[in-house]
Formats: structure tokens, C-alpha cells, sequence
């Protein structure tokens, strides 16, 4: 039985070793919101709203998920009882999309659940692996620079590159890589950066066998993505376009991708992300992992995620130092021969580095 006894909000702000340049955004500083809900037993779960500080990836921001989880969601679940995780899926069902923030109680909430259960959260969840495939991505930058970081990512074990796309830096970007290294598995993300008038121009990428082409068109569509896999051998693989159930379902129905990328925080949940997880694996379409620049928090429940049976492709969970000079769990994630092992403690299985925590902290404030 979960009961809520209170919940605190710590705003923290990070700045990232490197500054991370998409096709329609740049972050250098990253705000995150790591959510600390305690049962009327003692028991604290963590969760992290992924949101960025502008809605370039999505509508939600850091500010508008604070206010979503203060004004609406804690008051929603304070004074119920829960027997499983699973039921704050139905109880946020009246408030429309706001995935970020509902997913951060739902992490805590599955944090909490198998901590309660004396289990880790790939337990939980049904996760069968103990180790999962790490994968890395690399930023738009020159063409020098973004070879030099491939060459770096593999040196250090990583079983996939996925590079950032744009027009202009697409075609030649990819002939150099390729002609570097010619049997690397390799995706390219475009965070939406093209549409269906740019098909022939994707059609030409196939030549560089790529795993996947992720997310080449507009966040909200899944028509369009139909017509362009159609056209292209080179799987396409939806991120921004799946916020649901629903959404993985009809992009299944009408052919708008062979790949799905999983992000517990755009979907709205651990529960969620299960979902579509199963409905992929049924479809057998493989699915993988996506990042969000997160903190250790998140990232440990990426890998519990992870580490059911149909994320078959390495997804974007690297290790901590990745990102961060240090992160907010001990001990840090570390990949270790391209894999990062999936905790067996109980819940999310990393401690947390409240000295860390308190020293990033910009705003606090405990709803009860
Ligand atoms: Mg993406």
C-alpha cells in the first residue's frame, strides 16, 4: 500500500561538460526537477521531471511541470491509497498530456513500490537482463569534431553512435563517418528537422546503412512519417511523435515507423512505457531507450527499463560522466565494455548524494 505523506520538489541546475547542439536546440546549463515522495510508512521514492527549461523538445517546461505537479497532481494524490503504481495511471486520466510531470510521481511511485516489495525496479517491472547495451550520442558540431568524439565514444566501449542531422549537415556529414567508419552502427536523429518536400533528399541516405532515422519529421505527426517510410529502406524510428499508448498504436497500424524509441518522461510514465513496450514486442518492432540529459535518477530508471526483454537495440543511456563532472546518485552509472549493469538493490538501486543534491539546489518546497 503506498500513501502519500508528502512530497518535495528540489530544483537543481547542472552545467553539462559539454554544451549538447540539436537540430533546434542548444543546452548548456540543465534544470531538472528530482521529485522525493515519502509514504505514511517512511519509505522515499524518487522520480525526475526530464522537461528542458524551454519547450524545444516538447511543450513542457521546467516551470510549467512544477506548477502541474503543485497545483494539480500532488493535490490529486495525497490522502488516496494505492495497492500498485499502475492505478496513478487512472487517476491522472482527467488531466490532459502534461507527461513530464505525471511521470515524475509515477517513477517515484514505482520507486517506492519495489522498495516496499524488497525488490529492484527491473524486477518489478519484469525486467530479464542483468546488464544492458549502452549507447551514446553525439552533438551537431563541425564535421572534424564530430569525427574526433566518434572515435573517442568507441574507444571507450559503446556499442552505438547516434548522431544529431539537420539540412546541410546531413549527406556530407554522413559520407565522412562512413568513410571513417564504414561498419559502426549508426543512427541519425533529426529532432523533426525536415518534411515530406525533403523525401528524395532522405532517400539518399540510405546508401550509409543506417540502423535508424529517428524523428525526421514533424513532433506531432505520424501520417506523413507513414508516407516517407514507404519511400525509405532505412528504418524510421518515432520519438517525439509517440506520447501514448494510442499514439505507438496507430503509428503500428499505419506502417509510420519499424523502431520506437521509449522515454519514460514523454509518455508519461514507467506504466505507460510498459505498455508500449509490450505492444512493440507483440508487433515485433525492437524499441530502445531515448535520453533526455538526465540525472542519475532518471537514468537509473532508464536502465530498469532497459532491461525488459524487447530493448533489443542499445539505447541513449550512457554513463554519468558523460554529462556530468559528478551526478546526483552514488555510486554513478559507468559502462563498462559497452554495458551498464543493471542494480539488483532495492527500488532504483543507486544511493542518493543529498550533499551533491543540496549543494545544486535553486529552489525547494515540500506539498504535503
Ligand atoms: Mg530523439
Amino acid at each position: 500500500m503506498i500513501k502519500v505523506k508528502k512530497v518535495t520538489l528540489h530544483l537543481i541546475e547542472q552545467k553539462l561538460l559539454s554544451p549538447f547542439v540539436t537540430g533546434i536546440g542548444k543546452v548548456e546549463k540543465r534544470e531538472s526537477i528530482l521529485v522525493e515522495v515519502e509514504d505514511t510508512e517512511g519509505v522515499v521514492g524518487w522520480g525526475e521531471v526530464v522537461a528542458f527549461s524551454s519547450p524545444w523538445y516538447t511543450e513542457e517546461t521546467i516551470k510549467t511541470c512544477w506548477h502541474m505537479i503543485e497545483d494539480f497532481l500532488v493535490p490529486q494524490i495525497v490522502n488516496e491509497a494505492y495497492d500498485h503504481p499502475q492505478q496513478l495511471q487512472n487517476n491522472f486520466q482527467s488531466i490532459k498530456r502534461n507527461n513530464m510531470a505525471k511521470a515524475s510521481i509515477d517513477m517515484a511511485f514505482w520507486d517506492i513500490y519495489s522498495k516496499k516489495q524488497g525488490i529492484s525496479l527491473s524486477k518489478a517491472i519484469g525486467g530479464t537482463k542483468n546488464f544492458i547495451d549502452s549507447g551514446v550520442v553525439v552533438s551537431l558540431n563541425s564535421i572534424e569534431k564530430v569525427l574526433s568524439k566518434i572515435e573517442e565514444h568507441i574507444k571507450a566501449g559503446y556499442k552505438r553512435i547516434k548522431i544529431k542531422i539537420k539540412p546541410g549537415q546531413d549527406y556530407k556529414l554522413l559520407q565522412q563517418i562512413r568513410r571513417e567508419f564504414p561498419t559502426i552502427s549508426l543512427m541519425v536523429d533529426a529532432n523533426s528537422a525536415y518534411s515530406l518536400k525533403d523525401t528524395y533528399h532522405l532517400k539518399a541516405l540510405d546508401e550509409f546503412h543506417l540502423l535508424m532515422i529517428e524523428q525526421p519529421l514533424a513532433e506531432d505527426d505520424i501520417i506523413d512519417h507513414a508516407k516517407l517510410q514507404k519511400e525509405l529502406q532505412t528504418p524510421i524510428c518515432l520519438d517525439e511523435s509517440i506520447t501514448s499508448i494510442d499514439d505507438a498504436r496507430q503509428a503500428i497500424e499505419l506502417g509510420s515507423c519499424r523502431v520506437m524509441n521509449i522515454k519514460i518522461g514523454r509518455v508519461g510514465g514507467m506504466t505507460e512505457a510498459i505498455q508500449i513496450h509490450n505492444l512493440c514486442q507483440s508487433h515485433q518492432i525492437p524499441v530502445w531507450c531515448g535520453g533526455m540529459l538526465e540525472t542519475g535518477i532518471s537514468r537509473a530508471h532508464n536502465i530498469a527499463l532497459a532491461s525488459l526483454p524487447n530493448f533489443t537495440i542499445p539505447g541513449d543511456i550512457s554513463a554519468s560522466s558523460r554529462y556530468w563532472d559528478r551526478d546526483v546518485i552514488d555510486p554513478e552509472v559507468v559502462v563498462e565494455n559497452g554495458r551498464i549493469a543493471v542494480p539488483d538493490g532495492p527500488g532504483i538501486g543507486f544511493n542518493i548524494d543529498w550533499e551533491y543534491i543540496h549543494h545544486l539546489t535553486k529552489q525547494k518546497k515540500v506539498l504535503q
